[in-house]
């Protein structure tokens, strides 16, 4: 199955968030656990809940993506932006329970001066505090493109994470193509290599999701700028690549372009028409 959609605001709940990915075409969605600037998650609406999971199962809508807020940063210096990320990821993990089986992205962080060594412990003493041996969400560390002080614009930086985290088999890696291009990995002109030295530092094993974004920049930019599919500095012959490559058959492919409904429309059914298989 060629599992594609993008990313769609939640004000009217899950129902109506289905159906809107239906209507364009798509297979998975992303949405924002909350408000992406902080804030509090409204209360989960039962009969809405109901009615989506009898559509996505109608349907075949396959495993979805819930982002964590941008505000949510796990090693700040902060103690009380810190305890934000604690109480949102707990409260956030807590109602994917309700919707079993989905993935939790989140952008590891920004150590703010602090390095990337405090960084990465801060991250893995909040993962060890709020992954539970029973829960059926799988979160993953998105791949950053090393804007500022952020943390994961390396492979090693995630391997780290990952090796630190005590329940390191409720976690995953979800690859942004505009972020690793931002950070230096040569996706247009050298797919193969980047994916396999993916492998040998993280393991494809681990990787669960795709956001797929083209981007205003050249490689290493460190700018994290989204342009649309082909009209950014990737280029639409990777895209075709990336979403027929073997490696990264069945995973959910998520747009994040600058787009309306109607643009994304557009680009779920381009990337469509360019799948090499029926499948
Ligand atoms: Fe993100
Ligand atoms: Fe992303
Ligand atoms: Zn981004």
């Amino acid at each position: 199955m060629f599992y594609i959609g993008c990313h769609l605001s939640c004000a009217k709940g899950f129902f109506p968030m289905g159906k809107t990915a239906l209507a364009l075409g798509a297979t998975t969605f992303q949405f924002f656990t909350r408000n992406p600037r902080g804030g509090n998650a409204k209360a989960l609406d039962e009969k809405d809940l109901e009615a989506f999971l009898k559509l996505k199962k109608e349907h075949g809508i396959g495993t979805l993506l819930a982002h964590a807020p941008y505000t949510l940063n796990a090693c700040s210096a902060d103690a009380a932006v810190r305890d934000f990320a604690w109480r949102a990821m707990t409260e956030d993990l807590e109602r994917l329970e309700r919707l079993p089986g989905n993935l939790y992205n989140f952008h590891p962080g920004s150590h703010v001066g602090q390095g990337s060594e405090t960084g990465i412990r801060l991250i893995c003493t909040l993962l060890n505090e709020v992954l539970k041996p029973g829960q059926q969400t799988t979160v993953l560390l998105e791949t950053m493109a090393g804007k500022g002080s952020e943390v994961g614009g390396r492979f090693e930086e995630l391997r780290e994470i990952l090796d630190r985290v005590k329940l390191s088999d409720k976690m995953g890696v979800c690859l942004d193509t505009c972020h690793v291009w931002d950070a230096g990995y040569d996706i247009a002109e050298d797919l193969d290599g980047v994916l396999a030295e993916f492998d040998r530092v993280v393991g494809l094993s681990r990787l669960k999701a795709v956001h797929i974004n083209d981007s205003q920049n050249p490689r290493g930019a460190k700018k994290d700028r989204h342009a649309r599919i082909g009209e950014g500095k990737i280029g639409l012959e990777t895209f075709v690549r990336i979403i027929n490559h073997p490696a990264l058959e069945g995973l959910p492919f998520c747009l994040e372009t600058p787009n309306e409904l109607d643009g994304y429309e557009k680009e779920i059914a381009l990337l469509k028409s360019k799948r090499k298989t029926n499948r």
